[in-house]
């Protein structure tokens, strides 16, 4: 039988092996974004604030980080899926890399600021675009969806690449 034998507050709550978690911990979302990161120090939103509305919504966030890059996140599930863009979001007919990284909270969509130093993405996060958007097809195989943005509009298409991992993934602008 499991005995508690003592609090180990030498560790934090992500120290814990994913066997040691329990059932409702791991379907609990945003479980990956809420581990990155020490809402003592930054001032991203730690929880999701459910969007009001029918619509949802798109973001693009223009990250500063140690490499520059542009976070792509789609409204989804309660969550914002995401992104990251490293050579910016892609014109009609061209191609660009996309590294999904972990789900965030809906909230993030309107984050701005400075990630402080020593914590996980430090640096400027400027909001680039932001809107609504339709979905067209959402699978394992592709995600395609029509974006009405200030900057961006039409339709573009996210395919996993076999090839890197399943992070790796192409965005593309389709040309009509
Ligand atoms: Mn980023």
């Amino acid at each position: 039988m499991p005995k508690f034998l003592h609090v180990r507050t030498d560790k934090k709550p992500y120290n814990c092996t994913v066997d040691q978690l329990s059932e409702a911990a791991k379907a609990k979302p945003l479980q990956e974004y809420e581990a990155k990161r020490d809402f003592t120090k930054t001032a991203e939103p730690q929880s999701t604030v459910p969007n009001s509305g029918e619509t949802q919504i798109f973001v693009v966030q223009e990250h500063h980080a140690r490499h520059l890059h542009y976070d792509f996140r789609l409204e989804r599930d309660g969550v914002l899926k995401s992104w990251a863009v490293p050579k910016g979001i892609p014109k009609a007919g061209e191609k660009r890399l996309a590294v999904q990284v972990e789900d965030h909270p809906i909230g993030y969509a309107s984050f701005e600021g400075e990630i402080p130093k020593g914590e996980y993405g430090a640096g400027q996060v400027i909001v680039w675009d932001k809107g609504t958007y339709e979905t067209k097809v959402w699978n394992q195989k592709m995600v395609e969806v029509i974006l009405h943005g200030e900057r961006l509009k039409g339709r573009f298409v996210l395919v996993p690449l076999k090839k890197g991992g399943d992070k790796n993934w192409l965005m593309l602008k389709a040309k009509n």
